[in-house]
């Protein structure tokens, strides 16, 4: 049986992509052999990695300003891929705003001048510092900023104008409502949250902000190094760019992001309504900083939350504990999340409500 799955990464993928991975799985478009066993220089995947940059491409509004990079090692490795390529003259600003900004800056730190703009650390991270242009250094090399905030449900309404380039980890809300994608200078996101399996790590970068690095950046992370070869410089993860087509396609196939942006609103307005007019579950972010993508809440006690995971696991709802740095609930509701999966947590929650209270 299936469930809804609302885990914070790896997440649920769209059933249809699902179904048609399945049925193309043994012999991708009659050549014989799965796409996972092919050469990624043969002409029959290279069509796959091109069809699904050019998705890619029309989905978000990426100009030929850009490229975009089709890369391994995760979010993380681009805490230090960010600064060993961008910061060249060793000084960049960072707002940190949960614990995947709080370790970018720190591997930041490693290679020049850091200075933390603005923080919510104080109030454990519930809201979205309030910046100005004059609150950045005109001489840095770069901001950055991470504009979802997967642990604490936290993300950016708006995106700060900065001096200096913006370069922005998008990891959990990538393709979950328009962006100006000219508004950055770079943006990267690990696919395994809204738009592939784990493997896959998507940087979009402006095209001479990429033609060089500083100088001990390893070949590997040079964005030069994979922009040259169009993202083949080694063996690219051949199978999460094809899924990520798939996503693609299912997304241009909705209507877009303009049109998944909608359904999101939907979904996360009806949990945020009904927890806002509960006297028994809370969530404490503040309002002009929730995310639409993950949303943590919490019952008057450890003991009853504890026992709300494993109730609505035994429902059918699965994933659903907070992590640990805040405890409680969080259900995560990416793109591939049905309207139907939020309804039914709504109902069990007004059911535990009912019998807890
Ligand atoms: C999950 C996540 C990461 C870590 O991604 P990896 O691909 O596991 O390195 C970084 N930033 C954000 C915002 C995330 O949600």
């Amino acid at each position: 049986m299936r469930v809804y799955n609302f885990s914070a990464g790896p997440s649920m993928l769209p059933m249809d992509v699902l179904k048609k991975a399945q049925a193309e799985f043994l012999d991708y478009e009659g050549s014989g052999m799965s796409i996972t066993e092919m050469s990624h220089r043969g002409k029959v995947f290279d069509a796959v990695a091109k069809k699904c940059e050019a998705l890619f491409r029309e989905v978000m509004g990426i100009s030929d300003d850009y490229h975009v990079l089709f890369l391994q090692g995760g979010a993380s490795q681009q805490f230090d891929a960010i600064p060993l390529n961008l910061m060249k003259t060793g000084k960049a600003d960072y707002i940190v705003t949960g614990n995947f900004s709080g370790k970018a800056a720190k591997e930041a730190a490693r290679y020049g001048d850091v200075k933390i703009v603005a923080s919510s650390k104080e109030d454990n991270f519930t809201y979205i510092p309030k910046v100005s242009y004059e609150d950045f250094r005109a001489d840095a090399d770069y901001v950055h900023i991470t504009s979802n905030n997967t642990i604490f449900g936290t993300r950016y309404a708006e995106f700060p104008k900065t001096p200096t380039p913006l370069v922005c980890d998008m990891s959990s809300e990538i393709l979950s409502r328009v962006v100006d994608v000219n508004k950055f200078g770079l943006i990267y996101a690990g696919a395994q949250k809204n738009i592939a399996p784990a493997g896959l790590t998507i940087v979009i970068v402006r095209k001479d902000l990429a033609e060089t690095s500083t100088p001990n950046c390893p070949t590997m992370l040079k964005y030069s190094t994979q922009a040259n070869a169009e993202s083949m410089y080694n063996t690219p993860p051949c199978f999460p760019i094809y899924m990520a087509m798939l996503v693609l396609e299912w997304i241009k196939g909705l209507g877009g992001v303009k049109e998944i942006q909608k359904i999101n609103e939907y979904k996360a307005g009806l949990l945020y309504d009904f927890i806002d007019n509960s006297s028994y579950f809370t969530n404490s972010v503040h309002k002009d900083s929730r995310s639409i993508m993950n949303v943590p809440f919490v019952t008057p006690s450890a003991e009853s939350d504890a026992e709300f995971v494993k109730e609505a696991a035994n429902a059918g709802l699965v994933s659903l504990k907070g992590h640990r740095l805040v405890g409680g609930m969080r259900a995560s509701i990416y793109n591939a999340m049905p309207v139907e999966g939020v309804e039914k947590l709504i109902a069990f929650m007004k059911d535990f409500e009912m019998k807890h209270k």
